[in-house]
């Protein structure tokens, strides 16, 4: 490439769309709302758009249910009794961002961690309820 044309790629690669979570060039500081992943021109980001089927903000509730499946398990700290629970991850992700959030459920208690959580991505300022679904 001449200096002219990698001048004018990288003034292409400028004015390209991307997602937060895509090729590294769109960071936003937080999800913008008003982003479209339908939008988005950046071929790499667009991989990623499509393989989570992301969508836009726009199309959710303020504060949305989302369903997680149970997986795994651990120990939770002992109390002070001695007994201890086993806790399970409560999985889904993000179908604004792509990214894969993680609650803690109780392992074998279906139900258990269902509820309102505080978001584990910059999304839902509200947070979001999650509903454990069995697979
Ligand atoms: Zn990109
Ligand atoms: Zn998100």
């Amino acid at each position: 490439m001449t200096s002219q044309e990698l001048a004018l790629d990288r003034v292409e690669r400028a004015g390209k769309v991307h997602h937060p979570k895509g090729c590294g060039r769109g960071r936003y500081g937080g999800y913008p709302e008003s982003l479209d992943p339908r939008e988005v021109t950046c071929l790499v980001c667009r991989r990623y758009v499509e393989k989570h089927g992301l969508q836009p903000r726009s199309s959710f509730p303020d504060v949305p249910t989302f369903d997680v499946r149970p997986e795994g398990r651990f120990l939770y700290p002992r109390r002070s009794d001695g007994t201890r629970e086993t806790g399970c991850h409560l999985v889904f992700r993000c179908p604004v961002c792509g990214q894969e959030n993680n609650h803690g459920g109780l392992y074998g208690q279906p139900g258990a961690g269902d509820g309102h959580r505080v978001s584990h991505c910059p999304c839902w300022e509200r947070g979001y309820y999650i509903r454990e679904v069995t697979q």
